[in-house]
Formats: C-alpha cells, sequence, structure tokens
C-alpha cells in the first residue's frame, strides 16, 4: 500500500527541524515531497529541493492539466501544491512522501487517501512563542509575520481533524513523539 505522512504546523512550530530529523532517521523510508509554490525563493533555499520555485503561470497551468494532488492559495496571492508526479516519483522508490504542507492542503490529502495517510498536527505552546520565534529566525517582514500569525491561529482551530496532535514546548520531547508514530504507522 502507498502511504503518506503529512506534518501541519503553523510556520515558526518547529516543524522544519522536526520533519529534517525523521528523514535522518528513515532515510530509506521516508522521501521529502517537494512542493511546487509561486512564493519568492528566499536566502539558503535551494530550488527543486526546498520547493520548486514557479511562475504563477506555471502553476495556473499546472492546475488546469490537473497535475495537483491538493493545492492553496495559503497566504494571499501565493500558491503552494503537492504535484502528483512528485508523490508517484517517492512512492517508484518504494518510499513513502513526506508533506509538510498547510491545515487545508491536508484535509484534502486525508480525504482523498483515507487510512493511507497518517496525519500529524504540530502544535505550538503559543501565539507569542510563535511569534517570538518567526521574530528570531528573521527571514521574515514583520508585515509578513503578521500574516503568518493570523493564519496560525486559524490553523491551530482545524488541529481537531488530524490522526494525532503533538505539542511542541520541548523539540526533542515533540521530535522521538512525532519519530513513534510515524515508525509505528510505517509499520504497519
Ligand atoms: P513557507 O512559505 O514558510 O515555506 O510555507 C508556508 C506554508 O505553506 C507552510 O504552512 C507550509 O506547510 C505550506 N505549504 C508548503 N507546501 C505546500 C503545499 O504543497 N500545499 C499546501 N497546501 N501547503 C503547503
Amino acid at each position: 500500500m502507498n502511504r503518506i505522512v503529512i506534518l501541519a504546523a503553523p510556520s515558526g512550530a518547529g516543524k522544519t527541524t522536526i520533519m529534517a530529523r525523521l528523514i535522518e532517521a528513515m532515510p530509506d523510508k521516508l522521501s521529502f515531497s517537494i512542493s511546487a509554490t509561486t512564493r519568492p525563493i528566499r536566502t539558503g533555499e535551494v530550488d527543486g529541493k526546498d520547493y520548486f520555485f514557479v511562475s504563477l503561470e506555471d502553476f495556473q497551468q499546472k492546475i488546469a492539466q490537473d497535475g495537483f494532488v491538493e493545492w492553496e492559495m495559503v497566504y494571499e496571492g501565493t500558491y503552494y501544491g503537492t504535484t502528483k508526479d512528485e508523490m508517484k516519483r517517492i512512492w517508484s522508490m518504494g518510499k513513502s512522501p513526506l508533506l509538510d504542507i498547510d491545515v487545508f492542503g491536508a484535509m484534502k490529502v486525508k480525504r482523498i487517501y483515507g487510512a493511507q495517510v497518517l496525519s500529524i498536527f504540530i502544535e505550538p505552546p503559543s501565539i507569542a512563542v510563535l511569534r517570538e520565534r518567526l521574530i528570531k529566525r528573521g527571514t521574515d517582514a514583520i508585515a509578513s509575520i503578521d500574516k503568518r500569525i493570523a493564519k496560525a491561529a486559524q490553523e491551530i482551530e482545524q488541529k481537531i481533524h488530524f490522526d494525532h496532535i503533538v505539542l511542541n514546548d520541548d523539540l526533542n520531547r515533540a521530535t522521538e513523539e512525532v519519530k513513534a508514530l510515524v515508525g509505528h504507522f510505517l509499520a504497519t
């Protein structure tokens, strides 16, 4: 059976670190699913590794060609989507794709693939802590941080739709909890 693992979390909730550690622990079982996005590339990011950075025209063409499993306008004017090709590529290697997508995209994938999906929501300790982490990270302008915080509050409301909720009050503990859940799911 083809399986899918989804980790969703508001921006700044520690998801990137948890994902990296998860893949490091299970490199022969999991592979990061590279999404397509229309957002500008950030310093340090690599096209074709972090995302496929595409134009709005290319993204819309892919929607028209039914090339996405799911896509969302995650932020005003910025699109993100999981491509069918990327899922197939990972399954063909005998691995499961690890999706880093927003809650609404996660719910779509769950609706389509049902029991083939393990969905985990990483919950930040509080909105205040989240804001602090985003400011410290320094990759986003304040206006963008405000957008991300507003989005985070919306996302936290949707956590009940996930198979598991993992509170990230301690990064090491949260990582171990996620590893155990994914390990168990992939072994069944
Ligand atoms: P960032 O711009 O910080 O890389 O990501 C912003 C948000 O977009 C994150 O919550 C991330 O999980 C989400 N995201 C990334 N790729 C996808 C995707 O393919 N589909 C959906 N629905 N959300 C995505």
